[in-house]
């Protein structure tokens, strides 16, 4: 069948099969639990690799107006967007060095950003800067990250290098008590936690990883002490080295390419290959992007959520491969539609589905020249089933003679880790240096991780209440039992491709209610009622995951194969939906979750 030609319905019966058969062979009994946390003897895995030593410091007793756990983009922009409130005090506290979080954290070679820097960027508009690139390289998002900080005085009472150990809420002075590892026990009036949700790096449970004896780290910490060079390349270090690289996720994609220009050999060690489409970077000038017009930016990513949420637009301002595959797309947010006719729903879908990734596995051979390393790089299974990259180095690196592919698609992976090595079926692979581009575990940070304990009214604990009654919320952002408490993440709330549009939109919202208290001289906390009123309505057209995410190969989308639990995780209509929801409810409804304080003199 030609790439772009829609198939027949025997194409799509073979097609099928193809997928399933590939899907059980690498589904795996262990699941999630297959996967090792960097903890105890794997702790220097996690360990940060960008500061040499941490400053002592005197723990802090003091009180601030705003606490904010986590310091990447989210907390970033809840503390700026309660600084334009006018709030004085906020304290960000992160584990990271510095402000930035995942963009703190990754700086491996290569590093992009896959979603267009004038989207993705938060608060062009508030800052005037704009992007050199159409996607950003991840030095100038971490720059930007920083810019956002200082402008609005975020670095005055930052705690870095510092992780929450526990939140209070201290009923006769109505605030919250933030324990931290540094001995710090701090006030707070309100509380806002976005700690991410990849935020841990794994790495995989393979029999001996402990006994390597050459250099290894993971891509979150990249070496570049080992390595030398910079993101941009020039790993000196590496050039009479023999490197393996576990993994070809997004990270992997990106890497592997530099690393292919700079090693002695590159051994690529591959379970699942991903989908790899066109990036196309290029510089782009502020008029490319009419950044002359104010507004310009927030306009932009209205139009492009509003896209990839799978609304109507009357242009496409972005155009890209994300844009372009929008319907496709739609399947790997929450918002699963639900459908009248079902059947030619499914049906539609699947055909579209065919048609792209036929094209994807069509440039695979159009680009590698060995016809059995080609064959291993063609992904079968859905589009949405794993996170879509993009490259235009990576399939052209396997062209190279020092890069080697190994599959291990048939050993569920590598089998065992030597010291010396990496060994596959029966081949033993010697390597000097060893990365690990295995990810990062789903939800194993913050308040629903348990590793941040938060004590509600009467000593309630928050995980305690939900592990009874399921997760109870208004909006994914405030709780019943724990007042001026905001939780951001997409948790009952909204979820997109371009997460730091869903955070933004958070933080004004977060800032709002504070706002809000502080005029009213109220507390933040939703009734029972209310909450209950907001679980109904995810409920009412929640999404049936099951019939897409059973068929697919497994990944941290799917719990490694076993699908995804049906049920209101988010709110069922997307991002753009919820995002207009929620502007009418601060302007009609937002009183409904204001509560009287105590008389000051009684706090
Ligand atoms: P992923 O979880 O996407 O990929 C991990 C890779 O490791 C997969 O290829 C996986 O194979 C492989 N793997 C795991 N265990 C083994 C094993 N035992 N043997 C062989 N291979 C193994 O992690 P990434 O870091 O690539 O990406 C994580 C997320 O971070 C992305 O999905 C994206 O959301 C974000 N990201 C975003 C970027 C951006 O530009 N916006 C860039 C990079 C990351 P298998 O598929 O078979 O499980």
């Amino acid at each position: 069948m030609s790439s772009h030609q829609a198939p027949s319905r025997e194409e799509l019966d073979a097609l099928r099969q193809r997928y399933r058969s590939e899907r059980e062979r690498r589904v795996r009994p262990d699941g999630a639990t297959q996967y090792q946390a960097p903890e105890a003897e794997f702790g220097y895995y996690a360990a940060d690799p960008y500061v040499a030593e941490t400053a002592e410091r005197e723990p802090l007793h003091d009180t601030v107006d705003v606490a904010v756990v986590g310091g990447g983009f989210g907390g970033i922009l809840a503390g700026a967007r309660m600084r334009q409130r006018g709030v004085q005090s906020v304290r960000v506290v992160e584990t990271g060095g510095d402000f930035g979080g995942t963009w703190y954290w990754n700086r491996y070679p290569g590093i992009h950003c896959d979603i267009e820097s004038h989207v993705y960027l938060p608060m062009l508009d508030e800052t005037g800067y704009v992007p050199e690139w159409k996607y950003a390289p991840g030095e100038e998002i971490r720059r930007h990250a920083v810019r956002v900080a200082r402008q609005f005085d975020l670095y005055e009472h930052a705690l870095f290098s510092t992780s929450v150990t526990s939140l209070t809420w201290d009923e006769a002075g109505e605030t919250w008590l933030v324990t931290t590892d540094r001995g710090d026990a701090f006030r707070a009036t309100y509380v806002v936690t976005s700690t991410g949700t990849l935020s841990t790096p794994k790495l995989p449970g393979i029999p001996g990883i402990q006994d390597f004896k050459g250099h290894t780290f993971h891509t979150s910490r990249w070496d570049y002490v080992y390595t030398g060079g910079t993101p941009d390349g020039g790993m000196t270090g590496l050039a009479d080295k023999r490197v393996g690289v576990v993994g070809t996720g997004a990270t992997g994609i990106q890497a592997i390419p530099m690393l292919a220009e700079d090693a002695a050999h590159v051994y690529v060690f591959q379970r699942t290959p991903s989908t790899v489409d066109v990036r196309a970077n290029r510089r782009t000038s502020a008029q490319d992007v009419g950044a002359d017009r104010e507004g310009w930016a927030r306009e932009r990513r209205e139009n492009y959520l509003r896209i990839v949420s799978g609304e109507p637009a009357d242009e496409d301002l972005v155009a890209d491969r994300w844009t372009e595959s929008a319907g496709l797309l739609e399947k790997l947010l929450p918002s699963f539609r639900r459908q009248d006719d079902r059947e030619a729903f499914e049906a539609a879908y699947e055909a579209a589905d065919a048609v792209k990734m036929n094209e994807l596995r069509t440039r695979v051979e159009e680009t590698v020249t060995d016809p059995d390393t080609a064959e291993k790089l063609k992904p079968w299974y859905r589009y949405a089933c794993k996170r879509p990259t993009f490259s235009d180095r990576y399939y052209p690196a396997f062209n190279r003679a020092n890069v080697t592919l190994v599959d291990t698609a048939d050993t569920h992976g590598i089998e065992r880790i030597t010291e010396t090595g990496v060994v596959v079926g029966d081949t033993a692979y010697d390597l000097d240096c060893l990365i690990f581009a295995t990810g990062f575990s789903v939800g194993t940070s913050g308040v629903v991780s348990g590793k941040l304990p938060v004590h509600g009214r009467g000593g309630t604990q928050l995980l305690r209440v939900w592990a009874r009654q399921g997760p109870r919320t208004l909006h994914g952002f405030t709780s019943n039992g724990f007042p001026n408490l905001i939780q951001m993440g997409s948790l009952q709330n909204a979820s997109s491709v371009n997460f730091t549009h869903i955070l933004d939109e958070q933080a004004v919202h977060a800032a709002a209610l504070v706002a809000a208290a502080e005029a009213a001289d109220a507390l933040v906390e939703p009734s029972r009622e209310t909450e209950d009123a907001w679980l109904a309505t995810l409920a009412e057209d929640a999404p049936d995951h099951e019939w897409f995410h059973a068929d697919c190969t497994p990944g941290y989308y799917n719990r490694e194969g076993r699908g995804r639990p049906n049920g209101p995780t988010a709110y069922p209509h997307g991002a753009h939906a919820f995002h207009r929801l929620l502007r009418r409810w601060r302007e009609d409804s937002m009183s409904e979750i204001l509560q009287p304080r105590a008389p000051a003199r009684d706090r």
